[in-house]
């Protein structure tokens, strides 16, 4: 019988041990869930936000004044004009 019990605490050991294990993964997967929609893109900006993968933007950069018409692109994503967005990761 001294075995069963100790296969009980065991079981009771095992069994608190992986509800551990696992209360550490989902505190690092809502963040990565939560980049994915701010993924950026090979230009080092938000993909949605991104003038040069979204064409479509341009006008929409243009019509509030910020584009950077030598470097066809946002001048708020414009690394060339504004080398300090290289820190943020820009290209
Ligand atoms: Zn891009
Ligand atoms: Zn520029």
């Amino acid at each position: 019988m001294r075995s069963f019990r100790s296969l009980a605490v065991l079981s009771v050991l095992s069994f608190s041990l992986p509800v551990l294990a696992e209360e550490a993964p989902p505190k690092a997967k809502p963040t990565t869930t939560a980049d994915a929609p701010k993924a950026t893109c090979e230009h080092g900006v938000q993909k949605a936000l991104c003038a040069r993968c979204n064409p479509k933007l341009s006008a929409v950069y243009k019509a509030k004044g910020d584009w950077c018409e030598e470097h066809q692109r946002p001048e708020s994503q414009c690394v060339i004009c504004n080398p300090k967005l290289a820190e943020k990761g820009v290209k």
